[in-house]
């Protein structure tokens, strides 16, 4: 009722004055007084908008209250990193006893979606403290000092929340904080330099025995890019690794988001967790959750094994898509995709899981290999026999219609990432080099030498098969997705034969 009272008011005015004037009063004093009420009102509406933007806009203060390291997944080292790191705020007699320097900032640094966001959350609550949240980009305007004032803003504002809610310190989180500490390069970016160098002042301003403390958990998955400035010392001095899970950290989080769901007793999570190597965290959370959606759609009581794999197919690969494909271009996708699986077998045999032909994201068709091991180190042969997998498809088009299509761009980008592993680990022909040294012409011949070369292998071990394509071929266009055992079954018939 309230948000229509303003208008409620307006109309009873508008009446009130249409009616006076029918009875011959003149009304003309009693609108200019209600204009200038009107625009004194508006102003200070206004006025407190404005505020409110310099503030920095959409920033959110989240309450962690509830939110805590155990519903964490994986990230054991992260976690026990972060404890110790934030017994500095909780220890505090400890701490002064010794004479320790208090910690300012902690850089959180990895891929997107491993949790970096949710361990600032469990720190505020671990320390007892008020938690206020930012983005580096909310930081950045056309105007210069704008970007700094938001900086001095969120300092204020996270003290005044501290006293208000009577709490000894404050954490403030600033989330992709490589969009305002970027290396400076300068004076070409000054809107960013003054708001850097407002964050170093502020981050300076902290002092051990002031009231509320202050703790900045900054965020980022460019350490790289970030200033030296910031690093040093005294501001961004404690930096913890979040790294993708492992399995076992996928199995934790895979159940911590199971925790909500029904799920069938005949699931196996370790087998997802299995099958979702290199899977961020937040990509656990949507297979869960798609696996649910797949279930409502089937009218299902509980997430079965099948809903499951779809919603992995689905993160991994995108929605089905119902792309009408001509039969020409269906065949020249089924070749693309043999050429990927059969290059599969040869190089690991028992590789593929699945070969399908059906649209999904950006692809008409894909194969599916067994989930890898949790893999840290790769030898030149294993990464020599990835790049041949990935440039199968290709080379099976050359074989057949004599010329590759566009299909095989995804393919390149792949191979060419490879070769880029190749050379800055030193496996390549160039030897042990400083790959940022190397001038683009360098890249070039190194890359086109090591892809030309297993190009040219893989063209030749699939030619010597040639009769195996054509052994698969109808039962792909057929079946439209062969499983990878009925695959091998295939092969080894044909082998036989
Ligand atoms: P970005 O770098 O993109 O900001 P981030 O590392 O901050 O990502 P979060 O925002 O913390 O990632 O995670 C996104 C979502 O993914 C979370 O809300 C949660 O549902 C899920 N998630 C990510 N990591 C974990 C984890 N380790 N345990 C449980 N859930 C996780």
């Amino acid at each position: 009722m309230r948000k229509y009272g303003l208008e409620m008011g307006i109309g009873i005015v508008i009446v009130a004055l249409v009616f006076l004037q029918t009875l011959g009063i003149n009304v003309l004093p009693f609108v200019m007084l209600a204009a200038i009420a009107g625009g004194v009102f508006y102003v200070s509406r206004g006025k407190g908008k404005l505020t409110a933007m310099s503030s920095g806009g959409g920033r959110k203060t989240v309450k962690p209250s509830s939110f805590t390291f155990d519903q964490i997944g994986g990230q054991e080292r992260a976690k026990q990193e972060l404890i110790e790191a934030l017994d500095f705020l909780v220890k505090k007699e400890q701490i002064e006893k010794l004479g320790i320097r208090p910690l300012k900032g902690i850089l959180l640094a990895g891929p997107p979606g491993t949790g970096k966001t949710l361990l600032a959350k469990a720190a505020a609550q671990y320390t007892d403290s008020v938690y206020m949240a930012a983005s580096g980009s909310e930081f950045v305007e056309m105007y210069v000092g704008v970007g700094a004032g938001r900086i001095r803003d969120l300092f204020k504002e996270a003290r005044a929340k501290a006293k208000k809610e009577k709490k000894s310190s404050a954490v403030i989180f600033i989330d992709e904080i490589e969009v305002i500490g970027g290396k400076r390069d300068g004076g070409q970016h000054r809107e960013y330099d003054q708001t850097l160098n407002q964050l170093l002042t502020e981050m300076d301003g902290i002092h051990s025995n002031e009231s509320p403390r202050i703790l900045i958990i900054a965020a980022t998955n460019r350490k790289e890019m970030l200033d030296s400035a910031l690093l040093r010392p005294g501001r961004f001095d404690r930096h913890i690794g979040v790294e993708l899970p492992d399995k076992k950290g996928r199995l934790h989080i895979l159940r911590i988001h199971a925790a909500n769901k029904p799920i069938d007793a005949a699931v196996d999570l370790t087998g997802i967790a299995e099958q979702t190597y290199s899977f961020s965290g937040a990509q656990l959370e949507s297979v869960m959750n798609e696996a649910a959606i797949y279930a409502m759609r089937d009218n299902a009581d509980t997430l079965t094994s099948g809903h499951l794999h779809m919603a992995i197919d689905k993160v991994m690969l995108g929605e089905k898509t119902d792309k009408e494909t001509s039969a020409e271009e269906r065949k020249r996708v089924a070749l693309h995709e043999l050429g990927h699986a059969i290059m599969a077998e040869l190089v690991r045999p028992g590789s593929v899981s699945q070969v399908a032909l059906s649209p999904r994201g950006g692809a008409l068709g894909f194969v599916r290999h067994q989930p890898q091991q949790d893999q840290y180190l790769y030898t030149t042969g294993f990464l020599h026999g990835q790049i041949m997998i990935a440039l199968g498809g290709a080379a099976a088009e050359e074989m057949f219609y004599g010329e590759r299509s566009t299909g095989s761009r995804g393919d390149f980008d792949q191979a060419v990432g490879i070769v880029k592993t190749l050379v800055e680990s030193g496996l390549t022909d160039a030897g042990i080099i400083d790959s940022s040294m190397m001038t683009p012409d360098k890249w070039s011949k190194i890359t086109t030498d090591i892809l030309d070369s297993l190009m040219a292998k893989t063209k030749e071990m699939l030619d010597s098969r040639r009769g195996v394509f054509d052994h698969a071929l109808q039962t792909l266009l057929d079946e439209e997705n062969v499983g990878g055992d009925e695959f091998r079954a295939l092969l080894s018939s044909y082998n036989a034969a």
